[in-house]
């Protein structure tokens, strides 16, 4: 077990080191004090998504959250999540463990900016729809006329989006343009990237595929093109999952997306061995820990003790929330 615990993320004081075990007891005992539901996306550590009684991807998390049954949510994951599952669940308190945990590729894309791009390109006659990401603000959805995951991408630009319009997508490039080889549609980029899946080194994959050239390598289409060439499956991090489930003979998979996906694959298909694919080299010559979210890694035990405790940090209700919501359902859940 990794203790996460002990380690802060940039800007943070270190926390108190406390026992993992006590700390997964006390969070069972909270959790049926404080009638809470915990979800987890695959990104944190390991050890929250054992305690947690949904771990899954966006999409995944989308759909549990509507339908849970207790009055808390406590959404391990960011921000941008924790705003689908309160706006899927309005008379629910969620909590998200650190109200910090945002999204860099969410932050590229802030809502007025897209506004007034979306001005400028109906002004220059562009008749379109906007498909969205689900990595993105509430605001943002709001804007939107669907909202994807790496998941339902493809299914929701090739048999929803119809055929006459132009597509703005926002906010990720890198699945934007695998969506648009997959699709064969065209569409305008919003030049938005994840930080964690920009920085894996194409050298250093090439040089371990040499060296084992029987392993396979599996990415996520969040990644830039030149990995995704070298990938022999790409898929969002459920599709992974099934995709390893699915060989039965043991394999080294090469993995190129946030490194806790370890933890799930290791679950599901633990015949094979996962090695995740190391970022670029740093300054020292040092492979960087840029493989795993900042954002992510604000999710700790003692966090998720501390909002079932205290109730906070709580995610509020916000007037665009009404408009972002019937498009997530419209898209997610329908
Ligand atoms: S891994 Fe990238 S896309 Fe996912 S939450 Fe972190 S910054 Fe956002």
């Amino acid at each position: 077990m990794r203790e996460n615990n002990l380690l802060p993320v940039m800007g943070e004081e270190p926390a108190i080191y406390e026992d993992p075990l006590d700390l997964m007891d006390e969070i069972d005992r909270l959790k049926v004090k404080k009638d809470a539901t915990i979800l987890a996306h695959y990104y944190v550590d390991g050890e929250i998504q054992d305690i947690a009684d949904y771990s899954g991807d966006s999409l995944q998390l989308a759909r549990d959250a509507a339908r849970v049954e207790t009055s808390t949510i406590v959404f391990s994951g960011v921000h941008f999540m924790a705003e689908t599952a309160k706006m899927l669940n309005p008379e629910k308190t969620v909590l998200l463990p650190d109200m910090l945990a945002g999204c860099s590729l969410s932050d590229s894309c802030p809502a007025d900016k897209l506004a007034a791009y979306q001005q400028e390109l109906r002004e220059k006659g562009h008749d379109f729809v906007t498909v969205a990401y689900i990595n993105t603000s509430a605001a943002v959805k709001s804007l939107c006329d669907w909202i994807v995951t790496s998941g339902n991408a493809r299914e929701i630009v090739e048999e929803r989006v119809p055929k006459d319009k132009e597509i703005l997508f926002v906010p990720d490039q890198h699945l934007g343009r695998y969506l648009i080889e997959v699709t064969g549609r065209d569409m305008i980029l919003w030049p938005g990237a994840c930080m964690v899946h920009e920085v894996f080194s194409l050298q250093d994959l090439l040089r371990a595929k040499k060296n084992n050239p029987e392993s396979i390598v599996i990415a996520h289409p969040e990644c830039p093109q030149n990995i995704l060439e070298v990938a022999d499956f790409t898929g969002g991090t459920e599709n992974m999952r099934k995709y390893v489930t699915s060989i039965e003979e043991p394999k080294t998979f090469m993995v190129a997306t946030e490194a806790n996906m370890i933890h799930p694959l290791e679950a599901a298909a633990p015949q094979h061995e996962f090695v995740p694919v190391p970022g670029i080299l740093t300054d020292t010559g040092e492979t960087c820990a840029c493989n795993r979210c900042p954002h992510m890694a604000r999710n700790t035990l003692q966090k998720v003790r501390d909002c079932l405790k205290y109730g906070r940090p709580e995610i509020l209700w916000q007037p665009y929330f009404d408009k972002a919501k019937e498009v997530v359902q419209r898209s997610l859940l329908q």
